[in-house]
């Protein structure tokens, strides 16, 4: 099969890898139907995490079941399945108190390259989550939003206690920083200001629920956001981006008993003890626990009540993986979906 592997900052290719099988009874092997590009794995590519090896790249991913191993009992071949970019059993106690991504057995999906034409799923009955069916075409960029930035967007906004009555803040205009907007709204928030400097994301930001755009960042985003709010900062922040300025904007612009929900990923990213402690917000955060929000998510796009795969401006084969990654670092695009053929 063919496959996206990175070789060096900058240098991604579209090249043979071995088809992957069953290892273990647990896992289960699916046909890619439809996999993506995500912020983190920018991170490689702009040199700011070391690629010390060819390394396979994508743990985004939505597909048909090929083949399942022999412990497998709920996910069966033919199966339509989204899954998250961590394998969980959700059956250990982390899981069950809904915090699969740091399960006790968890593997990191990106581990297997889900930018390719088979890609193998660990402990396949507690990660995937099987569709009522085969879905239309057209649902299947919002499933795949679930797999990652809608289900990292979502635990944002409800790790921020996004909800009726609640002016929520949002940084970081990328996919995730967007569904967040779209979670609050979900969730029945008030007021929903996106910060956001580019035309394009701010257009979606208001498509998916945002009432006010804010295009200051740093301190005087801080300072609008608080001139917004009585002087007082929203109720619930959500932080997609993972630098410290971004994180000190969220921390900054959320009110005494406020909530901020981080989910970019973490670089370098040093609080201050003193001004947390005078903070006195509640902060949760970390890699998201998207199986968790899975058959809720995938029931409402089934539904067609909600419409994710909006933040996918940009589709390319599989075959072209090295201008899909070129066009997020550029920022041509905001997220492209890949098409593995055949
Ligand atoms: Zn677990």
């Amino acid at each position: 099969m063919y496959g996206a592997v990175m070789h060096a900052p900058g240098d991604v290719r579209y090249e043979q890898r071995d088809d992957p099988g069953i290892l273990e009874p647990t896992d289960a092997v699916i046909r890619v139907t439809a996999a993506c590009v995500c912020g983190s794995d920018l991170w490689p590519y702009r040199g700011f995490n070391r690629v010390s090896r060819p390394t396979p790249m994508g743990h985004e991913y939505v597909g048909v079941v090929e083949q399942v191993g022999d412990a497998v009992e709920t996910i069966k071949v033919g199966d339509f399945v989204v899954g998250s970019f961590m394998a969980s059993d959700n059956t250990c106690e982390v899981c069950r108190a809904g915090y699969q991504s740091r399960c006790v057995h968890v593997e990191p999906m990106g581990r297997e390259g889900a930018q390719a034409e088979l890609l193998r799923v660990p402990l396949a009955d507690g990660t995937l989550v099987a569709t009522p069916g085969m879905p239309d075409a057209d649902l299947v960029p919002s499933l795949l939003a679930a797999s990652d930035v809608l289900g990292t967007g979502w635990f944002a906004a409800d790790a921020a206690q996004a909800g009726p009555g609640k002016t929520v803040a949002v940084v970081g205009d990328g996919a995730v920083g967007l569904l967040g907007v779209l979670a609050a709204k979900q969730l029945g928030a008030e007021r929903i200001i996106a910060m956001s400097r580019h035309d394009a994301r701010q257009k979606l930001a208001l498509d998916f629920g945002a009432t006010d755009i804010v295009t200051e960042r740093g301190d005087e985003g801080v300072a609008r956001i608080k001139e917004l709010t009585n002087g007082l900062g929203a109720h619930s922040v959500i932080e997609a981006v993972g630098t410290q300025e971004s994180m000190m904007q969220a921390i900054r612009a959320t009110r005494h008993g406020g909530h901020v929900g981080f989910v970019g990923v973490s670089h370098d990213v040093e609080i201050p003890g003193q001004e947390l402690f005078y903070a006195t917000v509640h902060l949760m955060g970390g890699p998201a626990p998207v199986r968790r929000f899975l058959p809720d998510l995938i029931d409402r796009i089934w539904r067609r009540e909600i419409d994710p795969g909006k933040v996918f401006d940009l589709t390319l084969p599989l075959s072209q993986v090295a201008d899909a990654y070129a066009a997020m670092d550029e920022r041509r695009a905001i997220k492209v979906l890949l098409t593995p053929k055949g």
